[in-house]
């Protein structure tokens, strides 16, 4: 991996570190909250509607807790670039990342046309997910009520 290096002058790698650090330690306390505020598996039995929403709750949180987690490894890999002197540089094509880009997304690591080709890709991938789990989830349904007397 032969990437270019960028001076970064002390005053702004010490601003951009501080920051960084402040918006890991916020991720952290959330997650953190989020561990808490997760119902524990005790072994109860409950019925099926009471266990849906509870395991509807549970997703949520845990998609919110995944999301806190990219976040946090974002930031990790934010400050790991600016101790090796690559921050601010796309990690895709090597292309600096605008400044405006970098301001709004401190801790950016592709620049916007990099971003933007993986998100279609992302895009994609959630879909067919959320296409797959909805056609499971008719199954399930039809399944149910039809199995009513
Ligand atoms: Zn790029």
């Amino acid at each position: 991996m032969a990437q270019k290096k960028r001076s970064v002058d002390r005053e702004r790698y010490r601003v951009l570190k501080e920051m960084l650090g402040d918006r890991r330690r916020e991720v952290q306390e959330k997650l953190r909250s989020l561990r808490e505020t997760l119902p524990v598996e005790a072994g109860v039995v409950r019925d099926a509607e009471e266990q849906s929403v509870d395991d509807f709750v549970t997703e949520v949180d845990m998609a919110l807790m995944q999301m806190k987690s990219e976040t946090l490894s974002r930031i990790d890999q934010a400050i790991a670039r600016l101790e090796n002197g690559t921050y601010g540089l796309c990690q895709e094509c090597d292309e600096e990342i605008s400044a405006r880009r970098l301001k709004a997304l401190p801790f950016a690591a592709l620049c916007r046309t990099c971003q933007e080709d993986t998100e279609t890709t992302v895009r994609a991938e959630r879909e067919a997910r959320a296409f797959a789990r909805l056609q499971k989830e008719l199954v399930h349904v039809t399944l149910r009520t039809g199995g009513r007397r």
